[in-house]
């Protein structure tokens, strides 16, 4: 993208007061009920997600002529403050060059996997329509090359088992338990229990998955792909499996795949953020001109060891690939 473009870009979404409004109503602040039996003096963490990330394509280059840490250097010390962050990493990071017979794959160097965990990724969800686009090998590759980083891959492994294992991670004595799912059917590959394979959402695989999760975890949270590209409302399908989740247990919700900011909702009294939008990724021509697109959200969540005590959707604005916060 030329530089005339992006002021062009800016220029044209700087004006659209009616975008700005609505990405402002969606930003207030929508604490969940404290818990009455949580003590006051209960360590408090804060988890932070973002949407979605893909490095293939304009993003590769951009980085190339920038710096390799370009796509994150404006959130990094958001992503590193917070006591864990995640994403959803919507590309396969493998040089395996043989890929599924669709419109779009996506595939970016297994390198990046390095610069999740310097931008202070703890773990990136790979259950979605892209972690696959090269097959099982593309995504054992890209399973691998996240754990090599020190990155977790969640609801994807090398095997069904692995993709449903729930990854939990400490902090200051809270556990968090995070699960992923991919809630688009059918499945790009068949479900084979002993290769590379990705969660796929279902009432059933929640019960197990989230039962398990609570065993080791005090609190349980859920990542789910689904939904329509492009609308900024969550589809009738979505809200039945993110709800379903929070029935079966879950805390939070965690949402992607419109790549356009959806509302969040409480439900149960647990908290829905049904879409982030996109985070780091190669807008089509498409994208450019609709109103939403360089508008992005980062779910900020504090949790204690009782469950969500407040959580908030932060607007965060696109400009050449780089999200950024509204104010530095
Ligand atoms: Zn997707």
């Amino acid at each position: 993208m030329t530089s005339t473009r992006i002021a062009a870009w800016d220029g044209a979404y700087s004006r659209s007061v009616a975008v700005f409004v609505w990405m402002a109503a969606l930003s207030a602040p929508a604490p969940a009920s404290p818990s009455p039996s949580a003590p006051d003096t209960a360590p408090q963490i804060t988890v932070v997600a973002v949407g979605d990330i893909c490095f293939a394509g304009g993003v590769e280059r951009a980085a190339r002529k920038a710096a390799a840490e370009y796509p994150f250097s404006r959130m990094r010390p958001t992503l590193t403050g917070a006591d864990i962050a995640i994403g959803n990493l919507e590309c396969a990071l493998t040089k395996h060059k043989d890929g599924l017979d669709k419109r779009y794959r996506f595939r970016a160097s297994p390198s990046w996997a390095r610069r999740l965990a310097d931008a202070g990724f703890d773990a990136v969800s790979v259950a979605n329509n892209h972690a696959q686009d090269y097959g099982r090998v593309g995504l054992a590759d890209t399973v691998t090359s996240l754990r090599n980083a020190g990155v977790r891959p969640i609801g994807g492994g090398h095997t069904l088992a692995e993709a449903h294992e729930a990854q939990v991670i400490e902090q200051k004595g809270v556990r968090v338990a995070f699960l992923a799912y991919l809630g688009m059917f059918p499945p790009l590959l068949p479900i084979a229990e002993r290769e590379p394979s990705v969660a796929m959402a279902n009432a059933s695989a929640f019960a197990r998955d989230i039962k398990a999760a609570r065993r080791r975890a005090d609190v349980v949270v859920v990542s789910l792909h689904a939904g329509v590209e492009m609308s900024t409302t969550p589809s009738w399908r979505q809200k039945s499996l993110a709800r379903s989740a929070i029935d079966a247990g879950a805390d939070l919700i965690i949402g992607h795949h419109p790549h356009v900011v959806q509302p969040m909702e409480r439900y149960r009294g647990k908290v829905i953020f049904y879409s982030l939008g996109n985070f780091v990724f190669n807008p089509s021509p498409s994208f450019l001109k609709n109103p939403r697109g360089p508008w992005s959200g980062m779910a900020h969540v504090t949790v204690d060891r009782s469950g969500v005590v407040a959580a908030k959707l932060v607007p965060l604005r696109i400009v050449d690939r780089q999200p950024r916060p509204l104010k530095p």
